[in-house]
């Protein structure tokens, strides 16, 4: 075992070489999930003037004070403020502004009256005439049922600090501000190279020995679910010159990081090896790690290189441990994955590698319970489409005995 290389050694290794990727601006509809590459701050106030929160009566607070149901105060109305005006004059004593919600507050007046406590109701469906007096119901607090300004983001203020996750409050946020632009951290661009003789794209027959190419389209998926943009290329063939011509291809994409499948598991990989040491810096390792235990990694003309087994579950699980990581830090993300304790539901047998394995969850009296999910070959995909998450053996552990509290990489969301 001491050939192989430790899991979180090699990622470390892997990450020390790794920097995020520079802002680009885009339109603030396109920014949904994306991360803020800088610091928001406010450049005018939230709301940027004081206004109604409820539809009634602009008043000076003063005025009121001696309003009550059995005892009105009758006031002045002056003037009308809709929605999107601004008061042309301002609230005397003994004056009231009829105002609708969100209108500025007219100068003079500090509280609002809602209309339900006056004897000015109206009908919200239809214009009523403006009267000429109002009957007050109630007093008012200075400030009462105004939104001041910048109550809710004060100019100069930091409203979103770098690496905001932009949700839909806070694209909200920069809509109000006034933002038609954001400066996001760039997505990592990933180039997807299958490789292999026996593998036929979907719009290829099917002759006797091939197989349908399925990890260019899980690994696609994969880099987008973490953000990234993937770029597939066609299938490399074993042979060196269709290997360097794909490698180009790949290149001419300007990726941030390339990803090849298969070639990488000794006795099949001579043409993917040589080709990649003749145009990059490339080191194979034996991991630790079942399944996926060849990985080729290093960089071709300094552009990042994952050599990731063929199987189809090596490939996903290689992608999890070791590509995830990387997209997250290029991408300006938390590298935070979903994890869940678990009590195993059977014995389990390992061999000694850090293993990850299918398993689909089942509460049982509040206690999450793991059970495999069938075979474990790293060839059987539809044991990923089974199974709820990963569950992780440690190192050194080759007798799992049923009842163990283990942690579980989470597959899809659960209801605990
Ligand atoms: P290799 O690494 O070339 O020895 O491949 C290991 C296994 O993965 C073989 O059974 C391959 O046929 C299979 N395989 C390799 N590439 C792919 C692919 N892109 N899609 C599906 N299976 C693959
Ligand atoms: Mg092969």
């Amino acid at each position: 075992m001491s050939d192989l290389w430790n899991v979180d050694v090699a990622l470390d290794r892997i990450l020390q070489g790794i920097t995020p990727l520079p802002a680009e601006r885009i339109s603030l509809p396109d920014s949904l999930d994306r991360v803020l590459a800088e610091g928001i701050y406010a450049q005018a106030n939230l709301p940027p003037f004081a206004n109604s929160s409820m539809d009634g009566y602009a008043v000076r607070s003063s005025d009121t004070t001696d309003a009550r149901r059995d005892h009105p105060v009758s006031l002045r109305v002056n003037m009308d403020i809709p929605a999107g005006t601004a008061a042309d004059c301002g609230v005397g004593q003994g004056e009231a502004a009829r105002i609708m919600t969100g209108a500025p507050m007219p100068p003079g007046a500090d509280a609002v009256i809602p209309v339900e406590y006056t004897d000015a109701s109206w009908c919200p469906a239809g214009h009523v005439a403006l009267p000429s007096t109002v009957r007050i119901y109630r007093n008012a607090q200075p400030g009462e049922n105004v939104r001041q300004i910048g109550e809710d983001i004060r100019a100069g203020q930091l409203v979103l600090p770098v690496g905001t996750l932009l949700r839909a409050q806070e694209i909200g946020v920069l809509a109000s501000l006034g933002y038609m632009y954001v400066p996001v951290s760039r997505q990592p661009r990933v180039a997807i190279l299958s490789t292999g003789d026996e593998l036929a794209d979907l719009d290829e027959p099917l002759t006797p020995g091939k197989i349908h190419d399925s990890n260019s389209y899980t690994l696609a998926a994969l880099v987008k679910t973490f953000h990234g943009i993937p770029i597939r290329l066609p299938i490399a063939r074993d042979n060196l010159d269709d290997v360097r011509r794909r490698f180009n291809e790949a290149l001419a994409q300007r990726p941030d990081v390339i990803l090849s499948s298969a070639g990488v598991s000794v006795g099949a990989f001579d043409v993917v090896r040589a080709v990649l040491e003749e145009i990059g810096k490339i080191e194979f390792w034996r991991i630790n790690l079942r399944p996926g235990k060849p990985l080729a990694y290093g960089s071709i003309r300094g552009v990042p290189f994952f050599g990731l087994p063929g199987n189809p579950v090596s490939a996903m699980v290689t992608f999890d441990v070791f590509v995830r990581p990387v997209l997250c830090r290029m991408g300006s993300r938390p590298e935070s994955t979903a994890m869940i304790g678990v009590l195993t539901g059977e014995d389990i047998h390992s061999d000694g590698r850090r293993s990850y394995l299918r398993v689909k969850l089942s509460n049982e009296d509040g206690q999450l319970i793991a059970r495999l999910t069938g075979t474990q070959s790293s060839g059987v995909l539809s044991s990923m489409v089974l199974a709820d998450g990963l569950l992780i053996v440690p190192e050194g552990a080759t007798h799992v005995p049923a009842g163990s509290q283990l942690q579980v990489r989470l597959l899809r969301y659960i209801n605990q």
